[in-house]
């Protein structure tokens, strides 16, 4: 996230409030989920059509004007004033917190946010949280807690909270709503960039927003989960499944701590993997408006992007400066990073492209004379491999981030060497991070890395070791005589399941899909609904076995 992050209070298309338009995620347990079914796709010479199932699904008893809550000035005031306390709460997490667990007996200073948001969500939502029904232990638990007409909390690692509501048919799969508590970290140097400071949670009504680190991401969907449910609560609803709320408190390091520790504990104590009907995280971008039309896209993200990271050692002997070597080892780990960003993945599209149906969407409502005669053509005839690879690079160069929606991508991000300007370095370090698109494969990968820097190792003469973190702990090898360095790379492949595609094609999408209809179409904007990619990662990384239906989606207008 930039130095700047705001969320709307009020969605500009249709009036609604954000804040509680992320309340459409609970409206999900007013349905029923049922059965998968799979269809697949058969391949033509034409294009499939935008095709979005266009109806609002409306929630069948007594809930269903309950969305007029979101034009309600006093709720919207309320929501607003709730979700900039969450912000004016710091809760950072730094890379550094992962070596350090947080500590279950004694305080915890550099978290101290994170305890002081639970005590802030628990006072706000005091239908939710009832401190006296909260009293039980994890390992106790197995869904023994008796009452539908609120909720149970449980802690994990300290700061992630499990909540629990209990459904009234423990036959049906139950729902799980992921939102994390923590924020990336405001730089110092960044402060004075803010039109107001990070942590102010400043909400501007005149420009309908809230300022501060965390109000997109993701304390907005956070908040807007426990608006709905205490909405519900106070309406006398009682899911029919059983929903589970789990807020991790480091997700932007990776969620080692939270999500993967709830993760264990959804599968050890209450065996929960494989049974879950529908799992819903967060998306930040998911809607995008099509210009010179009355619809946006609703992009629902039903996979994402995997990482892979290379973290790269040049070791020479070293030496004055006076009598280099032809490279020392800045100058090896430079060659090794030229070679490498001078072999970028290259974008492409296949029918099966995730991406390919939002391009499709797009071109499709936008009014033909405004259309892009790149793009139309090139979908018209996209049989033809020479119109599939000019609309991708078409694409690529108008939008970075749409490039890597059709290819892997790979940023060295880290770079040290050197302490003295007479003395050639001894050690060089780089890190390499990879967002393994769901087409490419880590083997893939790692077998082109291997030989861009293969090449670089031949061609001056220095060994080259790389070691796999997860597998064969020795990767591939290549040693001259006499060489005049040493390279070792550390391949760090992720111990996660791969991430998995969600359906787009059953009861469960038409369900998520419909609801998107209820909640955001008005008079004047309808939306149509179509699968998406997120190119970043999130907590539901670590519950791809608990469910084929992983949604991600965002309640936030980004850019518009
Ligand atoms: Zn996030």
């Amino acid at each position: 996230m930039s130095s700047t992050e705001t969320t709307s209070l009020l969605g500009r298309k249709n009036g609604r409030s954000t804040v509680a338009k992320a309340v459409l995620a609970i409206t999900l347990s007013v349905f029923a989920l049922m059965v998968v079914k799979m269809l697949s796709e058969t391949p033509g010479t034409v294009l499939p059509s935008c095709a979005d199932p266009g109806t609002p699904n409306s929630p069948s008893t007594g809930f269903r004007n309950w969305t007029a809550h979101f034009s309600d000035p006093r709720f919207v005031t309320a929501a607003a004033e709730r979700l900039g306390g969450a912000v004016r709460i710091a809760t950072q997490t730094f890379e550094s917190m992962n070596d350090v667990p947080p500590p279950l007996d004694v305080p915890d200073s550099p978290r101290e946010g994170l305890a002081n948001l639970r005590v802030f969500l628990q006072n706000s939502f005091p239908k939710t949280y009832v401190p006296y029904l909260n009293w039980c232990c994890p390992s106790s638990d197995k869904l023994s807690f008796p009452r539908h007409s609120t909720l149970k909390q449980t802690v994990i690692s300290r700061y992630s909270l499990v909540y629990t509501w209990k459904g009234s048919d423990l036959s049906l799969k139950p729902l799980l709503f992921l939102a994390h508590l923590d924020t990336v970290p405001v730089l110092a140097e960044t402060i004075e960039n803010w039109t107001y400071p990070p942590f102010s949670g400043f909400i501007d009504f005149e420009n309908d927003a809230i300022w501060g680190r965390g109000a997109v991401d993701t304390k907005s969907s956070l908040l807007g989960i426990l608006e709905a449910v205490e909405l519900l609560l106070g309406n006398g609803f009682i899911p029919k499944r059983t929903i589970y709320l789990v807020f991790g408190h480091d997700e932007e390091i990776g969620g080692i701590q939270g999500a993967l520790s709830v993760a264990v504990y959804f599968r050890e104590t209450l065996k929960l993997n494989g049974k879950i009907g529908m799992i819903i995280d967060e998306g930040l971008d998911s809607f995008s408006v099509v210009e010179n039309s009355h619809i946006n896209l609703a992009k629902v993200f039903i996979t994402e992007h995997r990482p892979l990271t290379y973290n790269i050692t040049v070791r020479t002997p070293g030496g004055h400066s006076s009598v280099p070597p032809p490279h020392s080892g800045i100058g090896i780990m430079s060659q090794l990073i030229s070679s490498l960003e001078s072999h970028p993945y290259q974008p492409r599209l296949s029918r099966s492209s995730i991406f390919l149906k939002t391009v499709i969407c797009t071109n499709e409502y936008t009014p033909a004379d405004k259309r892009d005669p790149i793009i139309a053509n090139s979908l018209a005839n996209f049989d033809d491999s020479k119109n599939a690879h000019r609309l991708a690079a078409h694409l690529s160069a108008n939008s970075l981030a749409d490039r890597y929606r059709m290819s892997t991508s790979q940023a060295v991000t880290i770079i040290n060497g050197g302490l003295k300007v007479n003395t050639l370095p001894e050690s060089v370090v780089a890190a390499v991070q990879y967002r393994v698109s769901v087409e490419d494969t880590f083997e893939q990968i790692a077998f082109n890395t291997w030989t861009q820097l293969l090449e670089v190792a031949q061609r001056l003469q220095v060994n080259l070791t790389v070691e796999s973190f997860q597998g064969e702990s020795i990767y591939r090898t290549y040693n001259v005589g006499n060489a005049v360095g040493n390279i070792l790379v550390k391949l760090m492949i992720p111990s996660l399941p791969a991430s998995s595609v969600a359906p787009t094609n059953d009861d469960v999408w038409k369900l998520l899909a419909g609801t998107i209809h209820h909640v955001y179409d008005s008079d004047e904007t309808k939306h149509v609904v179509t699968p998406g990619l997120m190119l970043g990662n999130t907590d539901s990384r670590h519950f791809m076995d608990f469910s084929d239906h992983i949604y991600r989606f965002g309640n936030i207008y980004l850019g518009i």
